[in-house]
């Protein structure tokens, strides 16, 4: 019979400084049982083995035992007292009803009444993994330290293996299961394991400072989605991120610094979580038209090769007569008609997913017209970090039209603006 606890090992000789029992326990497991080789008949003791003693302290029961303490058992908490040697041995933070049964046996081999009975177990050193606090937290930062040959404890739960040289995740690494904190920065890490997904309780993934090309779409498909709450991808390689990225919507802080960025996600609006961006030091020519929806307290887009708008030469990618395919599509999202994979191929469930909105509310799809115009970072972000040594917190921003008109009402509205500005 076994049971795993707090133990502190109280002597009665010694003046007591009144901290018996407080707590102050470490992590322990308790066997009743007979030594190796002990006869049969011979005496039960009560072995107690900790993290700095798993060969046990052992102690005769039989006849030996002068009190039990159980008033707070089900709060899994008793004190055994002894007669020789004089001390309490007092147990806590154990399973009540593990306890209960516990006790119950060491008051029947104290009795010595049926002791053959008893659930008697080998009196044998405790494993580390029994005695040890599970380790939650590991942080490496130097190749040196990485294990090779041994395994990282199962119950961890923040991992940082830095300046680690490592080429790729370790597939050990992706069994731990209870990460929600995952720091791999500074390594040299090109691609990232769908794998990744796996880890449910994941929250922040640090990856800074690695040789990333890429951040693929099926790790923003993976339950990362409902967990991931930091990325940091800053001093990589990456040209652009997957129009999936934005379903990453638990997103609070979203670092890109010092990227090969030319554009950010399409559809960045919709990630209604984020506090925190900086795409400092990328390839950004203007910002997406999705930018505008963002409700941040902290943005930093400085040093981005950002382009002088100018809303008078427009892209046009007006097609007239619309195509029907144009037409089908717009009706589907101005008329919010439900469409998925099971009604439509999937190119047009994509192409759809990525349809332009008009300053008037419409939709568009291929046919549009495209200018850029300036934005006042403000209007996004309670904190901006000014976006060239100019002093400046404005950026380009695409606008799309569905049409002539409202093209040309936009024009009006600028051209009115300007002349009362006059
Ligand atoms: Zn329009």
């Amino acid at each position: 019979m076994r049971l795993q606890c707090e133990v502190e090992v109280v002597s009665r000789l010694l003046p007591s400084c009144g901290l018996r029992g407080r707590g102050r326990g470490t992590r322990a497991l308790l066997s009743l049982g007979r030594p190796p080789g002990g006869a049969r008949g011979g005496s039960v003791y009560l072995m107690v083995c900790t993290a700095r003693d798993r060969g046990g302290a052992r102690y005769k029961v039989q006849e030996n035992i002068e009190q039990f303490f159980t008033r707070f058992v089900e709060e899994g908490k008793a004190t055994v007292r002894l007669r020789e040697p004089a001390v309490d041995i007092c147990l806590s933070k154990a399973n009540a009803s593990n306890l209960k049964n516990f006790l119950s046996a060491v008051r029947l081999a104290h009795q010595g009444t049926n002791v053959s009975a008893l659930p008697l177990s080998a009196l044998v050193p405790a494993k580390t993994s029994e005695v040890e606090k599970p380790k939650t937290k590991m942080i490496i930062t130097s190749k040196r330290d990485y294990p090779l040959t041994k395994n990282f404890p199962y119950s961890l739960e923040h991992l940082q293996t830095s300046y680690c040289k490592l080429a790729r995740i370790d597939t050990r690494v992706l069994c731990l299961k209870k990460l929600r904190k995952l720091d791999l920065s500074h390594n040299h890490i090109k691609q990232l394991p769908a794998t990744i997904g796996d880890l449910v309780f994941l929250q922040e993934l640090n990856l800074h400072d690695n040789h990333l090309e890429s951040f693929s779409s099926a790790l923003c498909n993976s339950t990362l989605q409902k967990s991931l709450q930091f990325l940091d991808l800053s001093q990589n390689k990456i040209k652009a991120l997957p129009i999936q990225f934005c379903q990453l919507r638990e997103l609070v802080n979203l670092k890109l610094d010092d990227n090969e960025l030319i554009r950010l996600p399409f559809k960045i609006g919709r990630l209604d979580h984020l506090r925190f961006l900086s795409a400092a030091r990328n390839k950004l020519p203007f910002l997406p038209s999705d930018f505008r929806k963002l409700c941040l307290e902290n943005l930093d887009l400085f040093g981005n090769p950002f382009e002088q708008p100018n809303p008078l030469v427009p892209n046009i990618q007006l097609k007239i007569p619309l195509t029907l395919l144009e037409c089908a599509a717009r009706a589907t999202l101005n008329y919010r008609l439900p469409y998925g994979c099971h009604l439509l191929p999937s190119h047009l469930c994509e192409d759809l997913e990525v349809a332009k909105t008009c300053q008037c509310g419409g939709a568009c799809l291929s046919s549009f017209i495209q200018i850029t115009v300036t934005m006042n970072l403000h209007h996004v972000a309670h904190t901006v970090v000014l976006v060239d040594n100019m002093g400046g917190t404005e950026a380009p921003i695409v606008c799309y039209f569905c049409s002539l008109d409202c093209y040309s009402e936009f024009l009006d509205d600028t051209y009115l603006q300007s002349s009362c500005d006059y």
